[in-house]
């Protein structure tokens, strides 16, 4: 049992069931008992681990590819540099040494992280000792005057997603409910679903589809203000170009579980429609969509591996090579995650990506 569960069954009982994103959005981020309101949920101790916990060289690498496009850009200053869920502020941190070298980008950045977590911020604040951070709730309190530089790295799959299932021309919500003391899947009524029309050419009854409308509307103002301001975004999750299916996930201490069993103490996550976040960025011009461990070697994480490993040794040297081969190959994390860019018009794209 967890205190969230009985929270939610009485409140189905009192107002029926709720949509699977309201059920998503109260176990994340319930005030007293959401999993990310309550507990730092990374690292081999935790339920999951992420890129920038694995090694260095994903902040390192992604930080240059930014910098390299901010430079493209005519070096706008100031400027925000903006990460969009931070997690215990690592890749930011790793983003900044690597970037120490590029002239005037440290003078000319305003660090600007979206976080909700009050345990995460702490974390934050402690890895960026030193930095003058603006912490923000929501992307839509970023700095709308100036050239933007964004990175998110496992934030989009945080994000509350509702399901709907294909019923003859119109689709059924598909919602958490209770009986018998526990939460159970039903579906609600048939209608139509103007933001799933597109969907009715490439579906079948039965067939379910994810909608998050959150991570839309933070692609619109992200893109909105790079297309008018200057600036780019890297965003890398798991997920494809188009989302089919169910892919509600709970993770637990590394293992999968079912996502109703324990509210709140399970991280979950879906996996990231990108077709729909490049739509919403209109009009910021998108990257086509590309393979993490592609993007990664077209930027040089060969050769940083190689750096690193000439000071390494024994264990450090195996964690070393076992880490760029989890980054990169594609039985790893290498093709599940994918990276995708935002830049202005005329613009190059960021280096390792193709419009
Ligand atoms: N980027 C980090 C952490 C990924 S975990 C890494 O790669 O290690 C997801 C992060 O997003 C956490 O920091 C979590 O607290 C934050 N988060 C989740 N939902 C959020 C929301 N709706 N608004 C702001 N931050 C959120």
């Amino acid at each position: 049992m967890t205190a969230l569960r009985d929270i939610l069954i009485a409140r189905i009982a009192q107002s029926g069931p709720i949509s699977v994103a309201d059920y998503m959005a109260d176990c994340l981020l319930h005030p007293e008992h959401g999993y990310y309101t309550t507990r730092d949920p990374l690292g081999a101790a935790g339920d999951f681990i992420t890129a920038p916990e694995i090694s260095q060289m994903f902040g390192e690498l992604l930080g240059l590819c930014l910098a390299q496009c901010w430079l493209d850009q005519g070096a706008p200053a100031p400027f925000a540099l903006a990460e969009l869920g931070p997690g215990r502020g690592t890749l930011m941190a790793d983003l900044l040494r690597a970037t120490r070298a590029v002239p005037g980008f440290h003078a000319g950045l305003r660090l600007h992280l979206v976080e909700r977590s009050p345990v995460l911020r702490k974390a934050q604040q402690a890895r960026l000792a030193g930095w003058d951070i603006a912490f923000h709730d929501n992307a839509a309190a970023l700095p709308a005057d100036l050239p933007l530089v964004l990175v998110a790295n496992e934030f989009f799959d945080a994000l509350p997603v509702r399901q709907f299932q294909r019923d003859a021309d119109g689709w059924r919500e598909r919602l958490v409910g209770a009986a018998g003391g526990a939460l159970r899947f039903g579906l609600g009524p048939r209608g139509p679903q103007p933001a799933l029309a597109h969907r009715l050419e490439d579906t079948r009854d039965g067939d379910l589809v994810e909608l998050c409308p959150g991570a839309q509307a933070i692609a619109g103002e992200i893109g909105a203000q790079i297309a008018a301001r200057g600036g780019a975004a890297l965003i890398v999750d798991y997920g494809d170009w188009r989302s089919q299916g169910d892919t509600l996930q709970a993770l637990r201490g590394h293992a999968p579980q079912d996502p109703l069993a324990q509210p709140g103490a399970a991280d979950l996550t879906a996996h990231v429609d990108f077709e729909a976040l490049a739509h919403a960025a209109a009009p910021a011009v998108h990257s086509r969509l590309t393979p993490q461990g592609v993007f990664l070697e077209r930027i040089g994480i060969t050769q940083r591996a190689r750096a690193l490993a000439a000071g390494l040794a024994g264990d450090a040297l195996e964690q070393h090579i076992a880490a760029h081969r989890r980054l990169t190959h594609a039985g790893e994390m290498g093709s599940l995650f994918k990276i995708l860019s935002l830049h202005p018009t005329g613009a190059a794209p960021p280096p390792g990506l193709n419009t």
